[in-house]
This record gives C-alpha cells, sequence and structure tokens, in this order.
C-alpha cells in the first residue's frame, strides 16, 4: 500500500466529480492517506466519527475524544469534507444506486512511489497482544529486561500474551508492539495481569476495554489499585514465581 500514490489518484477522481464529502475508514492505511488527501483537495479532515453526519452544509459530525472518554461535534467549514468512519458507526442502509469503474493513474511516476523498508517484525509463534484472552504486562518496577523471565514464564503458564508499560519499551527493555496504552496498542483481553506498573492515566487508557484486571505492585498507593478488579501489595519478585508455582500445580491437578 502507498498512501502517495492513493492520495494521487483519488484526488483525481475527486475533482473530476467534485465530490463534496470523501468517507475513509479508520484502518492504518485510511488514516495515513486521509490527511495527504485532504492537503491535496484542501479539505478539512474528521477523523474517529461515530454517526452519519447531522447536516451537510457544513459537514457537521460526531467524533470520539480523549481516547473515548468524551464526544465532540465537529463542523467543517471546508468547501470539501474528507470524513474518517469508525467501524460499527452505523448500520447496513441499502439505496438503490449505481456506479461506474474509471481508472485514475497517479500522475507522480512510479519512482516517486518507492517504499522502503528498513525494518520487518517477524511474526513469532506467540499470542499477539490484539489476539490474546489473556495478558501479562511489565512495567518500570521489575527493574530490568534481565528479570523479564518470570513475565514470559507466567505468559507461557497462563496461555496469554506480554505486553509492557510505555518506559519500558522506550527504554528498549521490550520492543514497541508490547507497548500498551494512549499512545501504545489497545487492549480488550478477558485477563490482563499488571506486575511493576504504576497505573498512569494513560497506560490505564488502553486497558479500559479488558474485563478483569489484576494489578501487583508493592506500593498500597499505586494508581492502579483503584483501577484493578484484584490487587496484591507485595514485591513482584516474591508474588511472581508462587503465581507461576501454583499455577503449575492447578493445571497439573487438573
Ligand atoms: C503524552 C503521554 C503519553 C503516554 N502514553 C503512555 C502509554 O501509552 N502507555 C504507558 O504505559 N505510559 C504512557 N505514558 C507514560 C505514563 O505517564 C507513565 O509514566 C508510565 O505508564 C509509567 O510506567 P510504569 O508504570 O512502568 O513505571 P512507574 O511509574 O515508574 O511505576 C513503576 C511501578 O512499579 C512499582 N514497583 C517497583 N518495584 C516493584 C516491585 N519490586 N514489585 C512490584 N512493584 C514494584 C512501583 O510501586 C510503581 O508503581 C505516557 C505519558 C505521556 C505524557
Amino acid at each position: 500500500f502507498n498512501a502517495e500514490a492513493y492520495a494521487d489518484a483519488l484526488a483525481q477522481a475527486a475533482k473530476k466529480e467534485d465530490a463534496k464529502v470523501i468517507v475513509v475508514s479508520q484502518s492504518a492505511n485510511a488514516k495515513y492517506l486521509a490527511p495527504l488527501l485532504a492537503v491535496d483537495l484542501e479539505a478539512g479532515y474528521a477523523s474517529n466519527v461515530v454517526a452519519l453526519p447531522e447536516n451537510t452544509s457544513p459537514v457537521t459530525v460526531k467524533r470520539t475524544a480523549f481516547t473515548n472518554k468524551a464526544f465532540n461535534i465537529t463542523e467543517i467549514t471546508t468547501g470539501r469534507a474528507i470524513i474518517g468512519v469508525s467501524k460499527n458507526a452505523y448500520g447496513l442502509h441499502e439505496t438503490e444506486a449505481s456506479g461506474t469503474n474509471e481508472d485514475f493513474i497517479p500522475e507522480l511516476g512510479s519512482e516517486d512511489f518507492t517504499v522502503n523498508v528498513e525494518s520487518v517484525d517477524k511474526a513469532t509463534d506467540k499470542v499477539t497482544i490484539a489476539d490474546a484472552e489473556v495478558v501479562v504486562s511489565g512495567g518500570r518496577g521489575l527493574k530490568g529486561p534481565e528479570n523479564w523471565g518470570m513475565i514470559e514464564e507466567l505468559a507461557d503458564v497462563l496461555g496469554a500474551a506480554t505486553a509492557c508499560s510505555k518506559p519500558v519499551s522506550d527504554m528498549g527493555w521490550r520492543p514497541h508492539s508490547e507497548h500498551v496504552g494512549q499512545t501504545g496498542k489497545p487492549v480488550a483481553s478477558n485477563l490482563y495481569i499488571a506486575i511493576g506498573i504504576s497505573g498512569a492515566i494513560q497506560h490505564l487508557a488502553g486497558i479500559n476495554a479488558s474485563k478483569t484486571k489484576v494489578v501487583i505492585n508493592n506500593d498500597p498507593e499505586a494508581p492502579f489499585f483503584k483501577a484493578a478488579d484484584y490487587g496484591v501489595v507485595g514485591d513482584a519478585f516474591e508474588v511472581v514465581p508462587k503465581l507461576i508455582e501454583k499455577l503449575k500445580t492447578f493445571k497439573a491437578n487438573q
């Protein structure tokens, strides 16, 4: 997928048809493409739209804000509007309509659309955060990457994915693909176990959708305890090995 090429072709089509509203999805590709298209068409772009426009003159849309904690109503006052509609924002509406196919060739020439791949994350046989029913997540309280063995062991016993807080991935203790939170990945697992994570609002924003949250932290005042369903006040280096042992015994007796 090359956003520049798609934006260029879409801009040509929109100009030709004098389109007033252009609707895009909220996939990663569309989030890359829409701002480029907006610049090309001098159009206002509203992302995270969660309902059909309330008005089309000017285009007025409802959007989520503050990591889904609030809504805002946005008026797009430019001549053209681009709206990025979230998944399942509204149901199916059947209508009599017809369309035609037409080719639009990006004008910049193919050499300008070359994509340089600088790194590739190798797929592993481990459960990914997005698909995981259970996530075991570690924070700065674990002191260093050398202590992640017990996190991985606990995750193995539970068939869980491993995750971490932002500083942990920023310091290179864990890969960025494991970073959970407002600026990382959202987690919607059935069980989220946070070990040595304080519970900063930006971390909690990413795990709101998880059903049961468990925290292990040696500071009873850690904010995570207010967000958690279950908590263990204790040293992770003592609690986690005991938990692994108990779970192994439990599984062996099943
Ligand atoms: C704009 C912005 C966006 C951000 N986005 C994110 C984000 O997406 N995700 C994210 O995680 N953060 C994010 N942050 C950072 C966030 O504010 C916190 O700084 C971060 O979550 C703290 O990480 P932590 O809990 O691992 O570390 P700390 O805050 O240092 O907490 C470590 C915890 O470990 C406990 N601990 C220490 N030793 C032990 C032990 N032996 N046993 C048990 N517990 C122990 C401590 O009591 C403490 O509660 C963002 C910040 C900003 C400003």
